[in-house]
């Protein structure tokens, strides 16, 4: 599935995130490539909280992989790159695709979490 913007080929205007590819809504950008941005989560959920995007979009990761498995491989390498920049590689970090509803995703254009800076606690809240 691709996405049309006005000025960018291949950006939705509609979808939050490729508004931020297109410098249309700020964020606090921490790393780039070609194929891929990384910025800090508005809302962070731990010490180092940072969403790794593709630039295309795809809605989640399972479509990114079945179509452009080079740009999940990217996406892969743009979040080792975060999570070495922000000092997470000897104390460890959580890389999170939240893909679908069960999984409450809220925004449809793939993202991972970095999550870092401090123990995370359990995978899920037990219950
Ligand atoms: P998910 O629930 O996996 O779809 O995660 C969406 C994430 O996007 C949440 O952690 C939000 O805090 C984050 N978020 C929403 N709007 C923005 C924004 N404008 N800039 C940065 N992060 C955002
Ligand atoms: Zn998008």
């Amino acid at each position: 599935m691709r996405y049309r913007h006005p000025k960018i080929p291949g950006v939705d205007n509609n979808c939050l995130f490729c508004r931020i590819v297109a410098g249309e809504i700020p964020a606090t950008v921490v790393y780039e490539t070609d194929t891929t941005l990384a910025f800090r989560d508005i809302d962070p959920k731990a010490p180092v909280h940072v969403l790794v995007i593709p630039k295309e979009h795809h809605p989640d990761v399972v479509s990114l992989t079945r179509s452009d498995p080079a740009g999940a491989a990217d996406l892969l390498a743009a979040a080792s790159a975060v999570a070495e920049a922000e000092g997470l590689l000897i104390d460890g970090f959580r890389l999170l695709f939240n893909t679908g509803e069960y999984a409450g995703q809220e925004v449809f254009h793939v993202h991972g979490h970095v999550l870092g800076g401090g123990p995370l606690g359990p995978m899920l809240v037990p219950r």
